[in-house]
């Protein structure tokens, strides 16, 4: 808003920094940024306006700032409104959320400018996937630049050093098993699928955002130390690629409360918590495959077939659009009358947006059949909640790996992904569910990760350092 671009007079007023937030587009990157805002100026008494791309894609993201808000009103915020452009003509099919990173990488060289001016920021913190275009601009207005990676810092290593990878293979090969040097081989099947076309919009931004990181001033990953050593250690040690700026581990970023939807909200989402509340401790399995991806209708048929074999009591957050704004479909119209009726009381499907995080903390919850994405996976680790993991898309093969070696959960590396033709059986999730629902070894290695996690984050932990290091640099800057 122009109230909060002219109003600097407040900044500083602490001694603390001023930090301008830049996430990009959908949950998997705001969830995180919300956190870190709240962390910085509840935790270390910064100002923080947070920089919101008009209009949002999905009304969860919507919802999500206006609770932001609501529960901290000191906290600024900054609008931009994008300059649009055509993407179906250009980038026809492509997904909507890559699209909207477009929309922002081309409106940021024009738009960030006076508004990072207008604010008196000490400090700009961009989403990774606007690093290559926000960064000169900061530079210009000689305000430093951190980057903030929102996945898994094993997948952040992959990213640092994919651009080395391409340069080595030369252009016309395909993308091969990547050996990232100090962490290890990410094999070909696990690298993203848009990263084997170099075409596709996505590829073009991640590479270019890969090339962008050693011109940062620092970079922030919602990771710790503790769940990927190796990769955690390899980004800081300079073995990734030569030149990084200094690495910040803060992970994984709590959740905030406060944000939680409103209550008419949450009565119109149904009785998800009131059902939770009734079943017994650790008996339920929830389901889950994050805010971004609808699973193929066949795929869907499959799921719910094994969950009804499986015995155990689910919830089941189905999607039946990308984006949500476009889902009116009824949920009896996508699994039918007949199943919903058989699980009647023992599963609850819903197709509203659940508080994931409050589920991952309920007791009644025992496991977590996830597409990992990386939000999704901190969120299980902070609660120590066992994963089986079901990588969909993008970066969440990298991240169940992350899962298996830390030992939050199992990955059933044979199950198909997009792209693949494979539906995964109902006989199959069913073994798998029951098998991890008997493993009392899973849930105890999970509730290891959780303490370590728990250690991390708490005054003196590694992540907490880290963040209070990276707030001492936004200072010395000033
Ligand atoms: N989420 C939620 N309720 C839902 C679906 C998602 O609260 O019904 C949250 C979830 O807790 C996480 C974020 O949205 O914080 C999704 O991010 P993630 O990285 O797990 O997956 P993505 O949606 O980006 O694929
Ligand atoms: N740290 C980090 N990345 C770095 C350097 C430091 O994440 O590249 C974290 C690390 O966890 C360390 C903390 O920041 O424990 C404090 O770092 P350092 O002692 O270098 O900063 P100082 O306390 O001297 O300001």
């Amino acid at each position: 808003s122009s109230s909060a671009l002219s109003s600097t007079s407040s900044h500083g007023s602490r001694g603390a920094p001023h930090i301008i937030l830049l996430p990009s587009a959908g949950m998997g990157h705001l969830v995180p940024f919300t956190r870190l805002a709240v962390a910085l100026f509840a935790g270390h008494g910064c100002d923080i306006s947070l920089v919101t791309a008009l209009p949002t894609v999905s009304s969860a993201e919507s919802s999500h700032i206006a609770a932001l808000y609501a529960a901290f009103p000191a906290i600024r915020q900054l609008d931009l409104r994008l300059v649009p452009f055509d993407a179906s003509s250009e980038f026809p099919g492509a997904d909507p959320f890559y699209v909207r990173y477009e929309a922002l990488r081309r409106s940021a060289p024009l738009l960030l400018g006076p508004l990072l001016a207008g604010a008196g920021a000490s400090a700009l913190v961009a989403d990774i996937a606007l690093a290559s275009v926000a960064i000169p601009v900061a530079r210009e207005l000689h305000v430093p630049c951190f980057v903030f990676f929102t996945a898994s810092a094993t997948m952040f290593s992959f990213k640092a050093y994919f651009p080395t990878y391409l340069d080595a293979v030369g252009a016309g090969h395909g993308v091969g098993d990547v050996d990232v040097p100090g962490v290890y081989r990410i094999p070909s099947s696990s690298v993203p699928q848009a990263l084997h076309d170099p075409d596709n919009i996505f590829t073009r931004q991640f590479v270019a955002n890969g090339r962008a990181l050693v011109t940062a001033d620092g970079l922030l990953v919602n990771a710790f130390h503790a769940m990927e050593p190796e990769a955690v250690e390899a980004l800081q040690g300079g073995s990734v690629v030569s030149g990084l700026p200094l690495v910040f581990a803060v992970g994984p970023l709590m959740p905030v409360n406060d944000l939680r939807e409103t209550r008419e909200a949450a009565q119109e989402q149904g009785d998800y918590r009131a059902w939770l509340d009734e079943q017994p401790p650790r008996s339920v399995v929830y389901v889950s495959f994050g805010s971004r991806k609808a699973l193929p209708k066949d795929q869907i048929n499959e799921l719910a077939a094994g969950l009804e074999a499986c015995g155990h009591r689910f919830l089941w957050v189905v999607k039946g659009a990308v984006v949500d704004r476009d889902d009116a479909g009824e949920l009896s119209e996508l699994l039918g009358e007949g199943f919903l009726r058989r699980v009647q009381g023992r599963g609850l499907v819903t197709k509203s947006w659940v508080e994931q995080e409050e589920v991952l903390r309920h007791p009644a919850v025992a496991l977590f059949i996830s597409h990992c994405g990386w939000n999704s996976v901190t969120e299980s680790a902070s609660n120590g909640v066992p994963v089986l993991a079901w990588p969909r898309f993008a970066d969440q093969r990298v991240n169940a790996r992350v899962v298996a070696r830390a030992g939050l959960g199992v990955w059933a590396e044979q199950w198909s992904w997009e792209g693949e033709e494979a539906v995964v059986r109902a006989e199959e999730i069913a073994e798998l569910v029951m098998d991890a629902m008997g493993d009392d070894g899973m849930a105890e290695k999970a509730a290891n990760v959780r303490e370590a996690a728990s250690r991390a984050v708490a005054d003196g932990g590694t992540s907490y350092r880290s963040l209070a290091a990276f707030v001492r640099r936004c200072t010395a800057w000033r």
